[in-house]
């Protein structure tokens, strides 16, 4: 018996390399990212999909391959396929991130791989988390006592703030069709999946109408919510958008959460996107300062709000912040034989009681090490800049004799031309055709009341005034090359 597990042993141990293997694995895969990041401003944002190039060679074998072979694979058909999110010329949906800081804190959580579900198991990681989602929930205007979760995106987000919501109005499965969620239809899709998730379908899910800057009209919510009142149905949840996807929105959050107050729903805020851009210093032509379009944010009983979008960090880092803690705990929580020796503080709370996830990756350490490394300044700075691009944007593309929709509340805005003759949506879905094929940069479109509109969303930490000058120049490109005869 020993002999035989000391043979397997053998084996076994190539799972941990030694101390030069494993210098010389990170050795080479850090060159390549170091190459990567070095190339990135004379790579395309978007590469044609060569379909004859999707397909992996690499097989799965008994005894592995040589890291080369690994890493060129990738290269030939990962690296260069389809969008390249870490690309500055990303300016379409919503801009990743890939701060390099943030994947450092990557490696040191796979590496020392801490336990982020429960403070018995991870007191560090768990306490690591947990101040960071109080340092969200106190830039939003939140008490102390609130806490939340750091999900994988804004969608868990939105699913988590949504079950609590209804686990807070102890809702029951024969009430559900008399309930009325308030939301508009510039709501990320995600929101609707969430009510579907959470048991919420066969609600009353009343679209409010938007106004000019389609922005939530707050007086035909009140309006809506009185009405469902005199029918006797039960108005339980509205959602507003703090950025919304298409145009970059701020519903008004104050209004909205007066209202919601004085009718006693659950006021949820989507700020998936736009949330970070509360730490901006900038001022507002129409708000006084983009800080004033968040004012009532806090009267908020959840956020959505996602580190992976304006903290510039990689894919995977969400955040929902929640008042009442409580019921984001009777949601959530359970208790298992096999767990009993597992205790808490009073004053902390693990995130596997207020998630339905256990294990999970440490995916806090990513945030934590960047904010330590930087400090908060460059992320403001960074914010502001993609702020005043967007308005360089915007301006700029007027003069070329674009239409454009509102002035961009946030980074997002939204153009399209109007040719002499011929169809309009037609001629701006040839535009982004067009950009999109000569791939610098990678734009994408929307449709509102049936009409097409080009966006141009601005969050990558790398998109500089390089980038939209860039983009400034393929339009022009683009408009001779699609109004010549
Ligand atoms: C991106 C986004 C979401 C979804 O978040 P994921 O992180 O992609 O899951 C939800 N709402 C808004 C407003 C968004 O911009």
């Amino acid at each position: 018996m020993r002999d035989k597990i000391l043979q397997i042993e053998k084996t076994a141990k190539l799972l941990s390399p030694d101390y030069s293997s494993r210098g010389e694995w990170t050795d080479k895969i850090v060159g390549f990212t170091q190459d990567f990041i070095e190339n990135l401003e004379s790579k395309r944002a978007y590469h044609n999909i060569d379909l004859k190039n999707t397909q992996l060679n690499l097989q799965i074998t008994e005894n592995g391959v040589e890291l080369d072979q690994i890493l060129d694979e990738l290269s030939r058909f990962m690296i260069n396929q389809g969008l390249n999110p870490a690309s500055g010329g990303h300016l379409g949906y919503i801009p990743g991130g890939g701060i390099y800081a943030g994947a450092l804190g990557d490696l040191l959580a796979a590496v020392t791989n801490q336990y982020a579900g429960i403070y018995y198991g991870g007191p560090g990681a768990v306490k690591i988390e947990n101040e960071l989602i109080r340092w969200m929930c106190s830039l939003m205007g939140f008490p102390s006592t609130s806490l939340g979760n750091l999900t994988s995106g804004g969608s868990i987000a939105n699913l988590i703030a949504i079950v609590t919501a209804r686990e807070a109005f102890e809702i029951n499965s024969k009430e559900i069709d008399q309930l009325c969620l308030y939301l508009t239809d510039q709501v990320h899709h995600c929101v609707h999946k969430a009510i579907r998730i959470a048991g919420l379908a066969e609600s009353q899910v009343r679209t409010i109408p938007l106004d000019a800057f389609y922005r939530m009209d707050s007086h035909a919510l009140e309006a809506q919510i009185l009405k469902d009142k005199a029918l006797g149905l039960k108005p339980f949840l509205v959602v507003a958008t703090a950025g919304t996807t298409d145009t970059g929105a701020m519903d008004p959050l104050k209004e909205i959460g007066l209202i919601a107050q004085e009718q006693n729903i659950w006021f949820h805020v989507d700020a998936a996107y736009g949330g970070f851009f509360i730490l901006s210093e900038l001022d507002h032509p129409e708000k006084g300062s983009v800080k004033a379009a968040f004012s009532g944010v806090d009267l908020a009983d959840s956020i959505a709000i996602d580190p992976h979008k304006g903290l510039f960090l990689s894919y995977g880092l969400g955040a929902v912040l929640i008042k009442d803690v409580k019921s984001m705990y009777k949601a959530h929580y359970y208790r298992a034989a096999y767990m009993q020796d597992t205790w808490n503080p009073e004053d902390e709370f693990s995130p596997a009681d207020l998630s339905p996830e256990l294990t999970k990756h440490f995916r806090g350490l990513r945030l934590w090490m960047a904010l330590h490394l930087h400090g908060i300044k460059p992320f403001v700075a960074a914010l502001d800049e993609k702020l005043l691009l967007t308005r360089y944007f915007y301006s700029e593309i007027q003069k070329m004799g674009f239409e454009v929709g509102p002035f961009p509340d946030l980074s997002v805005c939204i153009y399209r031309y109007i040719p002499s003759s011929g169809d309009i949506n037609e001629f701006n879905q040839r535009i982004v055709e067009y950009i999109v094929k000569i791939g610098n940069v990678f734009v994408s479109s929307t449709t509102i009341n049936g009409d097409y509109w080009i966006r141009i969303a601005i969050l990558s930490f790398r998109t500089h005034i390089r980038e939209i000058d860039i983009y400034l120049n393929d339009l022009k490109q683009a408009l001779n090359a699609l109004t010549e005869k």
